[in-house]
Protein backbone atom coordinates (compact mmCIF):
# COMPACT_ATOMS: atom_id res chain seq x y z
CA UNK A 1 0.00 0.00 0.00
CA UNK A 2 1.42 3.31 -0.84
CA UNK A 3 0.89 5.63 2.32
CA UNK A 4 -0.95 8.95 2.68
CA UNK A 5 2.43 11.21 1.51
CA UNK A 6 2.71 9.31 -2.17
CA UNK A 7 6.35 8.14 -1.04
CA UNK A 8 6.30 5.77 1.48
CA UNK A 9 4.93 2.18 1.37
CA UNK A 10 3.39 -0.65 3.97
CA UNK A 11 2.09 -3.46 4.31
CA UNK A 12 0.28 -4.86 7.29
CA UNK A 13 0.23 -8.31 8.72
CA UNK A 14 -1.52 -9.99 11.31
CA UNK A 15 1.50 -9.79 14.21
CA UNK A 16 2.96 -6.91 12.84
CA UNK A 17 3.65 -3.97 10.11
CA UNK A 18 5.99 -3.21 7.61
CA UNK A 19 7.31 0.54 6.23
CA UNK A 20 9.23 1.46 3.77
CA UNK A 21 10.64 4.66 2.18
CA UNK A 22 13.26 5.27 0.51
CA UNK A 23 15.37 7.21 2.66
CA UNK A 24 14.63 5.30 5.59
CA UNK A 25 14.58 1.37 4.18
CA UNK A 26 12.27 -1.14 5.06
CA UNK A 27 10.93 -1.88 9.15
CA UNK A 28 9.31 -3.89 11.14
CA UNK A 29 6.97 -2.50 13.79
CA UNK A 30 4.94 -4.98 16.03
CA UNK A 31 3.18 -5.56 19.66
CA UNK A 32 2.38 -2.63 21.82
CA UNK A 33 5.03 -0.36 19.90
CA UNK A 34 3.19 -0.77 16.96
CA UNK A 35 0.10 0.09 18.94
CA UNK A 36 1.68 2.87 20.81
CA UNK A 37 2.73 4.24 16.87
CA UNK A 38 -0.77 3.31 15.84
CA UNK A 39 -2.40 5.51 18.47
CA UNK A 40 -0.18 8.28 17.77
CA UNK A 41 -0.79 8.53 14.05
CA UNK A 42 1.61 5.87 12.17
CA UNK A 43 4.02 7.72 9.89
CA UNK A 44 1.93 10.53 10.26
CA UNK A 45 2.81 10.80 13.92
CA UNK A 46 5.94 13.48 15.04
CA UNK A 47 8.20 10.46 14.98
CA UNK A 48 7.53 9.36 11.66
CA UNK A 49 8.70 6.21 9.86
CA UNK A 50 10.40 3.32 11.46
CA UNK A 51 14.66 3.54 10.80
CA UNK A 52 15.35 0.26 12.68
CA UNK A 53 13.59 -2.84 13.39
CA UNK A 54 12.89 -3.80 16.75
CA UNK A 55 16.10 -3.44 19.12
CA UNK A 56 17.34 -4.55 22.65
CA UNK A 57 19.25 -3.13 25.41
CA UNK A 58 19.97 -5.15 28.41
CA UNK A 59 19.65 -4.00 31.84
CA UNK A 60 22.49 -4.88 34.19
CA UNK A 61 19.74 -6.08 36.80
CA UNK A 62 16.57 -5.92 35.55
CA UNK A 63 15.56 -7.60 32.11
CA UNK A 64 15.48 -6.18 29.12
CA UNK A 65 14.29 -3.18 27.48
CA UNK A 66 12.81 -3.09 23.97
CA UNK A 67 12.63 -0.36 21.52
CA UNK A 68 12.35 0.68 17.74
CA UNK A 69 13.97 4.35 16.65
CA UNK A 70 11.84 6.16 14.14
CA UNK A 71 13.01 9.41 12.18
CA UNK A 72 12.20 11.33 14.87
CA UNK A 73 12.96 9.61 18.31
CA UNK A 74 11.61 6.02 19.34
CA UNK A 75 8.99 4.04 21.14
CA UNK A 76 10.16 2.43 24.16
CA UNK A 77 9.09 -0.98 26.36
CA UNK A 78 10.58 -1.04 29.78
CA UNK A 79 11.18 -4.25 31.33
CA UNK A 80 7.72 -4.15 32.86
CA UNK A 81 6.06 -3.67 29.96
CA UNK A 82 5.97 0.62 30.22
CA UNK A 83 5.50 2.21 26.77
CA UNK A 84 6.90 5.28 26.39
CA UNK A 85 7.60 7.89 23.57
CA UNK A 86 11.27 9.17 23.48
CA UNK A 87 10.91 12.33 21.93
CA UNK A 88 14.18 13.38 19.95
CA UNK A 89 13.22 17.30 21.21
CA UNK A 90 14.11 18.46 24.56
CA UNK A 91 11.84 19.38 27.08
CA UNK A 92 13.21 22.46 28.51
CA UNK A 93 12.30 23.56 32.43
CA UNK A 94 13.62 27.09 33.53
CA UNK A 95 14.19 27.55 36.92
CA UNK A 96 12.70 30.50 39.15
CA UNK A 97 15.81 31.04 42.19
CA UNK A 98 14.85 32.85 45.14
CA UNK A 99 18.36 33.48 47.71
CA UNK A 100 16.42 34.06 51.21
CA UNK A 101 17.46 36.61 53.40
CA UNK A 102 16.57 37.22 56.89
CA UNK A 103 14.25 40.98 56.71
CA UNK A 104 16.90 43.22 57.82
CA UNK A 105 18.85 42.07 54.60
CA UNK A 106 21.20 39.78 57.07
CA UNK A 107 22.06 35.94 57.33
CA UNK A 108 21.89 35.35 53.18
CA UNK A 109 21.75 32.13 52.07
CA UNK A 110 25.37 30.79 50.93
CA UNK A 111 24.86 30.87 47.37
CA UNK A 112 25.07 33.16 44.41
CA UNK A 113 24.09 32.92 40.66
CA UNK A 114 27.10 31.53 39.31
CA UNK A 115 26.74 28.72 41.95
CA UNK A 116 22.99 27.86 40.96
CA UNK A 117 24.42 27.39 37.66
CA UNK A 118 26.95 24.53 38.84
CA UNK A 119 24.37 22.75 40.32
CA UNK A 120 21.85 23.17 37.12
CA UNK A 121 25.11 22.25 34.94
CA UNK A 122 25.43 18.80 37.02
CA UNK A 123 21.29 18.16 37.37
CA UNK A 124 21.54 18.23 33.40
CA UNK A 125 23.90 16.33 32.96
CA UNK A 126 21.92 13.43 34.49
CA UNK A 127 18.87 14.40 33.31
CA UNK A 128 20.00 14.90 29.65
CA UNK A 129 19.69 10.91 28.95
CA UNK A 130 15.95 11.58 29.64
CA UNK A 131 15.99 14.94 26.68
CA UNK A 132 15.53 16.95 29.96
CA UNK A 133 17.16 20.32 30.48
CA UNK A 134 17.03 22.81 33.10
CA UNK A 135 17.50 26.17 32.15
CA UNK A 136 18.12 29.19 33.81
CA UNK A 137 19.16 32.95 33.61
CA UNK A 138 20.68 34.44 36.49
CA UNK A 139 19.85 37.65 35.45
CA UNK A 140 16.59 37.00 34.69
CA UNK A 141 15.33 33.77 36.69
CA UNK A 142 17.06 34.75 40.24
CA UNK A 143 15.96 37.11 42.78
CA UNK A 144 16.69 37.80 46.46
CA UNK A 145 14.07 37.57 49.19
CA UNK A 146 14.34 39.38 51.92
CA UNK A 147 11.97 36.73 54.87
CA UNK A 148 13.00 35.82 57.72
CA UNK A 149 9.67 33.48 57.82
CA UNK A 150 10.45 31.64 54.78
CA UNK A 151 14.53 31.72 55.48
CA UNK A 152 14.11 28.21 58.07
CA UNK A 153 15.38 25.01 58.07
CA UNK A 154 11.33 24.18 58.82
CA UNK A 155 10.18 26.21 55.47
CA UNK A 156 9.41 22.56 52.95
CA UNK A 157 6.93 21.82 56.57
CA UNK A 158 6.03 24.65 58.45
CA UNK A 159 6.06 27.57 55.82
CA UNK A 160 4.87 24.73 52.61
CA UNK A 161 1.33 27.10 52.39
CA UNK A 162 3.20 30.70 52.04
CA UNK A 163 5.97 29.11 49.20
CA UNK A 164 3.42 27.31 47.80
CA UNK A 165 1.67 30.66 47.21
CA UNK A 166 4.73 32.35 45.65
CA UNK A 167 5.76 29.25 43.18
CA UNK A 168 2.03 29.72 42.08
CA UNK A 169 3.02 33.26 40.23
CA UNK A 170 5.83 31.11 38.36
CA UNK A 171 3.64 28.65 36.14
CA UNK A 172 5.71 26.37 34.14
CA UNK A 173 9.12 27.05 35.88
CA UNK A 174 10.63 25.29 39.00
CA UNK A 175 10.34 27.32 41.63
CA UNK A 176 13.42 26.63 44.33
CA UNK A 177 14.29 28.45 47.54
CA UNK A 178 17.31 28.67 48.65
CA UNK A 179 17.87 29.36 52.56
CA UNK A 180 20.67 30.15 54.80
CA UNK A 181 21.37 26.67 56.97
CA UNK A 182 23.47 24.44 57.78
CA UNK A 183 24.86 21.37 54.81
CA UNK A 184 21.89 18.95 54.46
CA UNK A 185 18.01 19.83 54.28
CA UNK A 186 17.55 19.44 50.78
CA UNK A 187 13.79 18.91 50.02
CA UNK A 188 10.89 18.45 47.98
CA UNK A 189 8.49 15.77 47.08
CA UNK A 190 6.18 14.53 44.29
CA UNK A 191 3.09 16.13 43.71
CA UNK A 192 0.43 13.76 45.67
CA UNK A 193 2.43 15.94 49.03
CA UNK A 194 1.30 18.76 47.74
CA UNK A 195 4.98 20.79 47.43
CA UNK A 196 5.09 23.09 44.32
CA UNK A 197 8.72 24.29 45.29
CA UNK A 198 12.12 22.89 46.01
CA UNK A 199 13.85 23.60 49.15
CA UNK A 200 17.58 23.53 49.08
CA UNK A 201 20.32 24.99 51.44
CA UNK A 202 23.34 27.18 50.69
CA UNK A 203 26.06 25.78 47.95
CA UNK A 204 29.03 26.30 49.97
CA UNK A 205 27.86 24.93 53.09
CA UNK A 206 26.83 21.45 51.73
CA UNK A 207 29.44 18.65 51.39
CA UNK A 208 30.14 15.07 51.50
CA UNK A 209 32.84 12.97 51.89
CA UNK A 210 35.08 15.87 52.21
CA UNK A 211 34.10 17.27 48.69
CA UNK A 212 31.24 19.46 48.03
CA UNK A 213 28.18 18.30 46.85
CA UNK A 214 27.67 18.59 43.40
CA UNK A 215 24.88 16.17 43.49
CA UNK A 216 22.21 17.48 45.75
CA UNK A 217 20.13 19.60 43.53
CA UNK A 218 19.61 17.05 40.85
CA UNK A 219 18.88 14.51 43.88
CA UNK A 220 16.19 17.51 44.74
CA UNK A 221 15.03 17.71 41.42
CA UNK A 222 14.48 14.48 41.28
CA UNK A 223 12.29 14.27 44.53
CA UNK A 224 10.11 17.61 42.98
CA UNK A 225 9.69 15.02 39.55
CA UNK A 226 8.32 12.44 41.68
CA UNK A 227 11.12 9.98 42.63
CA UNK A 228 11.37 8.37 45.83
CA UNK A 229 14.97 7.21 47.49
CA UNK A 230 16.37 4.05 46.21
CA UNK A 231 16.15 3.17 49.96
CA UNK A 232 12.98 2.65 51.75
CA UNK A 233 12.39 6.46 54.03
CA UNK A 234 12.14 9.86 53.86
CA UNK A 235 15.84 9.81 54.63
CA UNK A 236 18.35 7.05 55.41
CA UNK A 237 18.75 4.91 58.43
CA UNK A 238 20.79 6.35 61.27
CA UNK A 239 21.04 2.91 62.95
CA UNK A 240 21.81 -0.63 61.68
CA UNK A 241 19.37 -1.81 64.61
CA UNK A 242 16.60 0.92 62.56
CA UNK A 243 18.01 -1.26 59.45
CA UNK A 244 16.96 -4.81 61.06
CA UNK A 245 13.90 -3.21 62.21
CA UNK A 246 12.81 -2.26 59.01
CA UNK A 247 13.72 -5.59 56.98
CA UNK A 248 11.82 -7.48 59.49
CA UNK A 249 8.54 -5.69 59.54
CA UNK A 250 8.66 -5.10 55.41
CA UNK A 251 10.86 -7.99 53.87
CA UNK A 252 12.69 -5.69 51.40
CA UNK A 253 15.05 -2.55 50.80
CA UNK A 254 12.74 -1.31 47.83
CA UNK A 255 12.53 1.93 48.74
CA UNK A 256 11.03 2.97 44.83
CA UNK A 257 8.76 0.26 43.61
CA UNK A 258 11.07 0.59 40.56
CA UNK A 259 12.06 -2.80 38.99
CA UNK A 260 15.55 -1.67 37.78
CA UNK A 261 16.91 -0.20 40.79
CA UNK A 262 18.39 -2.62 43.16
CA UNK A 263 17.54 -3.02 46.76
CA UNK A 264 19.23 -0.38 48.54
CA UNK A 265 19.95 -1.14 52.45
CA UNK A 266 21.31 2.50 52.93
CA UNK A 267 24.74 3.83 54.10
CA UNK A 268 24.29 3.07 57.48
CA UNK A 269 24.99 -0.68 56.13
CA UNK A 270 27.00 -0.30 53.34
CA UNK A 271 29.38 2.54 54.41
CA UNK A 272 28.74 5.98 52.13
CA UNK A 273 32.60 7.59 51.06
CA UNK A 274 34.32 4.71 48.10
CA UNK A 275 36.07 2.69 47.48
CA UNK A 276 33.71 0.35 48.69
CA UNK A 277 32.91 -2.88 48.14
CA UNK A 278 29.81 -3.22 45.54
CA UNK A 279 27.86 -5.69 47.33
CA UNK A 280 27.31 -6.16 50.72
CA UNK A 281 25.72 -8.85 53.03
CA UNK A 282 23.19 -8.43 55.71
CA UNK A 283 20.79 -10.71 57.63
CA UNK A 284 22.13 -13.43 55.16
CA UNK A 285 21.20 -11.97 52.22
CA UNK A 286 23.52 -10.02 49.43
CA UNK A 287 22.71 -6.78 48.51
CA UNK A 288 24.15 -4.61 45.43
CA UNK A 289 22.78 -1.40 46.07
CA UNK A 290 22.46 1.30 43.55
CA UNK A 291 25.67 3.35 44.39
CA UNK A 292 25.77 5.60 41.09
CA UNK A 293 21.76 6.50 41.21
CA UNK A 294 21.06 10.32 42.18
CA UNK A 295 18.37 9.22 44.20
CA UNK A 296 20.32 7.17 46.96
CA UNK A 297 22.67 8.74 49.97
CA UNK A 298 26.41 6.89 48.33
CA UNK A 299 28.69 8.74 47.47
CA UNK A 300 31.42 6.65 45.19
CA UNK A 301 30.85 9.17 42.22
CA UNK A 302 30.24 12.45 44.68
CA UNK A 303 33.50 11.67 46.14
CA UNK A 304 35.20 12.44 42.85
CA UNK A 305 32.89 14.86 41.56
CA UNK A 306 35.40 17.79 40.64
CA UNK A 307 37.91 15.81 38.70
CA UNK A 308 35.70 13.13 37.50
CA UNK A 309 33.39 13.02 34.57
CA UNK A 310 31.45 10.58 35.73
CA UNK A 311 27.97 11.72 36.45
CA UNK A 312 24.89 10.04 38.48
CA UNK A 313 22.11 8.08 36.64
CA UNK A 314 18.57 7.51 36.69
CA UNK A 315 17.16 4.02 35.70
CA UNK A 316 14.55 4.14 32.49
CA UNK A 317 11.85 3.55 35.36
CA UNK A 318 12.30 6.61 37.17
CA UNK A 319 12.38 8.37 34.03
CA UNK A 320 9.04 6.61 32.94
CA UNK A 321 7.54 8.28 36.38
CA UNK A 322 9.42 11.79 35.51
CA UNK A 323 7.59 11.74 32.37
CA UNK A 324 4.33 11.37 34.24
CA UNK A 325 5.00 14.02 36.89
CA UNK A 326 6.08 16.38 34.22
CA UNK A 327 2.44 16.23 32.81
CA UNK A 328 1.00 16.22 36.16
CA UNK A 329 2.86 19.26 36.99
CA UNK A 330 2.29 21.28 33.64
CA UNK A 331 5.70 21.27 32.67
CA UNK A 332 5.61 19.28 29.31
ZN1 LIG B 1 16.40 12.97 49.32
Amino acid sequence: MTAPDGTGRYNHFENGSIYWTPNTGAHAVAGAIREKWADLGWEQSSLGYPITDELTISLHTAGVVRFNKFQSGAIRISPTGNVNVISEVWTRIPIQAFLLRDDNGSNAAEIDGSQVIKWIDYANKVFAPGKIRFTFNPDKDCETLDSTELNQRDLPWAKKDKANEIAAGYPGKIVVFFRAMAAGNGYSWGPEEGIKFVAMPGFTVTSVCGHQNLGQFAHDLGHYLGLPHTFPGKSDFSAVSEARDWLKSNGHFDGDGFGDTPEDPGRVITGQCGPTPATVMFEGRLYAPPRTNVMSYYSDLKADFDKSPLVQILSPQQFDRVYEVLKIRKLM
